[in-house]
C-alpha cells in the first residue's frame, strides 16, 4: 500500500477500529486516521466516517477527536470499508468484528510480528515502532494538521516507551521530528498521557511492586493482581498500564511478567524481555501474540499454574541462549 487515499475509490462509508483494551498506539492511530478522513471528507468523496474502540484510559481524552470515538456497538451499520489498526488478529477486534464481517472491503494496518493478515488488504510493517508510525507514512504529509500530529505522536511515545525501546529507529525519530514541526506541545503530551498517574494508579502500582516475586534465579520477575484486589482499589484494567514497565527495569531480570485477573482463574498476561528471550513466541504458543520483546496472551488457571507454564518456556529459551 502506498497512500491511504488510493484505497478509497468508490468508498463512501468508512469504519475504523482497533484492538480490545486499547493502548496509546491504538487510540492514537485510530484518532489520527479518523481526524484525517474527517478533515478531508469532501476531497476524498466520503459521506461517513465512524470509529469504534472499547473504553480506554482517561489520559487519552487530551486528544482532539477522541471524544467522538464510539464505545457502544449497537447500531447495525454496514460500511464500504473497514480499517483495522494496531490489531494482530481478527479475534482481537472484539465487538467491532460485526462491522468487519459486513464491510465490502477490509484493510489491516499494523506492526505486530504475530499479525496473520486477516483482511483483504494487509499492510503490516513489522519493523515500524508503532501503528502510528505506519499511519504517518500512509497520509499525505501536507494534510497532517496539528491535531493529527498530536495523536500520532502520543501513539509513537506509548509504543516506544518514550523513544526508549529498541523498536525506536532513525525513521521513528525523523517522523517524530516532523510531528514536532507541526507545533505540538510534546512535553505535556508525554507527561499527561504517559507519566501522569492518579493516586489510585500509584497505589496499585506500589502494591504490585511490593508483592512482586523473583523466580528462575532472579532472571524473571512477576507480579499478579486478583479481581478481589482490583475491586478493593476500585481499579479498572486501564489503571494497570505501566506496571509491567516498572517490573521490567528490575535489575538482573531477563523477563518481566504481569498478570491481572479478568475472570475467575483467567489472567491477562503481559511479558517484556530485556535480553534475547522471544516473548512473542511464548505468547503465540498460548494463543496470544505481540512483538519479540513485548507480548501478551490470556491464560487460565491459578497464578501458580500460569507462572509455571510461562517460566517453563522462558527457562528453555534461557538455556538455549546460554544464559542459564
Ligand atoms: P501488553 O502486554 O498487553 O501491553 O501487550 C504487549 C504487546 O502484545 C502489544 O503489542 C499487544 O498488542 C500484544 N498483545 C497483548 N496481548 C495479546 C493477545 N492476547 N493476542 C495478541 N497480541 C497481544
Ligand atoms: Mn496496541
Ligand atoms: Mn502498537
Amino acid at each position: 500500500m502506498e497512500k491511504i487515499n488510493a484505497e478509497l475509490t468508490g468508498v463512501k462509508k468508512i469504519v475504523i477500529a482497533g484492538h480490545i483494551r486499547p493502548d496509546g498506539d491504538c487510540v492514537g492511530s485510530c484518532t489520527a486516521l479518523y481526524l484525517y478522513l474527517k478533515q478531508n471528507m469532501q476531497r476524498l468523496g466520503l459521506e461517513q466516517v465512524d470509529v469504534y474502540l472499547e473504553n480506554f484510559g482517561v489520559e487519552f481524552n487530551i486528544l482532539t477527536g477522541s471524544d467522538e470515538i464510539k464505545h457502544s456497538y449497537e447500531t447495525d451499520e454496514s460500511y464500504d470499508l473497514f480499517i483495522s489498526l494496531d490489531c494482530g488478529s481478527i479475534d482481537r477486534l472484539g465487538n467491532a468484528i460485526k462491522y468487519f464481517d459486513t464491510a465490502k472491503k477490509t484493510i489491516n494496518i499494523d506492526h505486530h510480528i504475530s499479525n496473520n493478515n486477516f483482511a483483504d488488504v494487509n499492510h503490516v510493517v513489522v519493523d515500524a515502532s508503532s501503528t502510528c508510525e505506519v499511519i504517518f507514512t500512509l497520509l499525505e504529509e501536507e494534510l497532517i494538521t496539528k491535531e493529527i500530529a498530536e495523536a500520532l505522536y502520543v501513539g509513537i511515545v506509548h509504543d516506544t516507551g518514550v523513544f526508549k525501546h529498541n523498536n525506536t529507529k532513525e525513521k521513528t525519530m525523523m517522523i517524530a521530528g516532523k510531528l514536532i514541526s507541526r507545533g505540538i506541545d510534546f512535553s505535556s503530551l508525554i507527561d499527561e498521557s504517559f507519566y501522569a498517574k492518579t493516586y489510585l494508579q500509584n497505589q496499585v502500582l506500589g502494591r504490585c511492586l511490593m508483592e512482586s516475586i523473583l523466580v528462575l534465579n532472579g532472571k524473571v520477575v512477576f507480579a499478579a493482581i486478583s479481581r478481589r484486589m482490583l475491586d478493593f482499589y476500585g481499579a479498572a484494567f486501564s489503571d494497570l498500564d505501566g506496571i509491567i514497565d516498572q517490573l521490567r527495569v528490575t535489575k538482573g531480570t531477563e523477563v518481566a511478567i504481569f498478570l491481572y485477573e479478568t475472570d475467575f482463574h483467567e489472567y491477562k498476561v503481559s511479558m517484556r524481555a530485556n535480553g534475547d528471550v522471544n516473548v512473542s513466541k511464548i505468547a503465540c504458543y498460548f494463543g496470544g501474540g505481540g512483538h519479540i520483546r513485548a507480548a501478551g496472551c490470556t491464560m487460565r488457571g491459578s497464578v501458580h499454574d500460569v507462572i509455571n507454564n510461562l517460566t517453563f518456556h522462558i527457562e528453555a529459551q534461557l538455556q538455549e541462549l546460554g544464559v542459564m
